[in-house]
């Protein structure tokens, strides 16, 4: 049975790049008689607002979708995030990372990635007794993987992608990425991918923004042993200058082209999806 899934982040409100994202997943599921599960991605303390949350939950429903079962709220799952992360630490996959961002962008010899500076790995090799020394100190750290160490245990890999075919996985493309933050407990790649893992998402439908994350998301399903989803990465909605539309782009928010009184059905059809 096909599972798809919508998963946006309590951090502003829905605009129509949203509504087109969860109306791609819920027809896809409907469509196929699936499931269509609603996720709320809250594992940023400093971000994410809980009435946010309710706005996100009343605006999909006067749009017309329904969801499957509960909302998984990432929040309420911290300990499976750390079970994870101690699962990785035990496969030497996990390296404590002391840099702040401003050191990050001050290395030089920063290599570029396709979403800009890949982290350059100043603490892979960080010896272990002046890591621990520095933890017991109290200096902020956060987690990162090894990417190269988690490709060598992984071997070569591919995922599938609706629209780009059997895609081979580039383990390195955006580096030794964050799975455990300095000011939050885990990150978005680590929670993203165990979370469609245990909610049995069979495809991960989401904006052609979040292909890169898939590489890395791939690479963390291999090491973890977890389900292996398809993907489709749909294309995204742009404004009047053909930008990606944003919270800036305020007029187009959900909230407010209901205010203004558009219809649910007008609302859909401007997301793409007329009925
Ligand atoms: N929470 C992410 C966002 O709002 C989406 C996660 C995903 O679809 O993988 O951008």
């Amino acid at each position: 049975m096909i599972v798809t899934r919508f998963a946006p982040s309590p951090t502003g409100l829905l605009h129509l790049g949203h509504a087109h994202s969860a109306l791609f997943g819920w027809r896809k599921a409907r469509a196929a008689a699936g499931r269509f599960l609603l996720r709320i991605e809250d594992i940023d303390p400093s971000r994410c607002r809980p009435d946010f949350e309710s706005a996100i939950l009343r605006d999909l429903a006067w749009l017309g979708l329904d969801w499957d079962g509960t909302v998984r709220r990432q929040s309420e799952h911290l300990a499976e995030y750390r079970a994870a992360l101690d699962r990785l630490s035990g496969l030497g996959l996990l390296y404590p990372c002391f840099c702040s961002r401003k050191d990050i962008a001050a290395a030089v010899s920063a290599p570029h990635g396709p979403e800009g500076p890949v982290y350059p790995g100043t603490c892979r090799g960080l010896a272990p007794e002046i890591a621990e020394a520095r933890k017991a100190k109290g200096d902020p750290y956060a987690l990162r993987l090894d990417s190269a160490k988690a490709a060598l245990l992984a071997g070569p890999l591919t995922f599938a992608d609706e629209r780009e075919g059997e895609t081979p996985v580039r383990p390195g493309l955006l580096g030794d990425v964050v799975l455990a933050r300095r000011d939050a407990p885990a990150s978005y790649h680590l929670c993203v991918t165990l979370d469609d893992h245990l909610q049995g998402v069979t495809v991960v439908t989401r904006g052609l923004d979040l292909f890169h994350a898939t590489h890395v998301q791939r690479l963390i399903q291999a090491v973890l042993g977890l389900n292996i989803p398809r993907y489709a990465h749909h294309l995204l909605l742009t404004n009047a200058a053909g930008e990606r539309l944003s919270k800036r782009d305020g007029a187009l928010g959900l909230a407010a082209l209901r205010d203004a009184g558009r219809s649910a059905a007008e609302v859909r059809a401007l997301a793409g999806f007329p009925d």
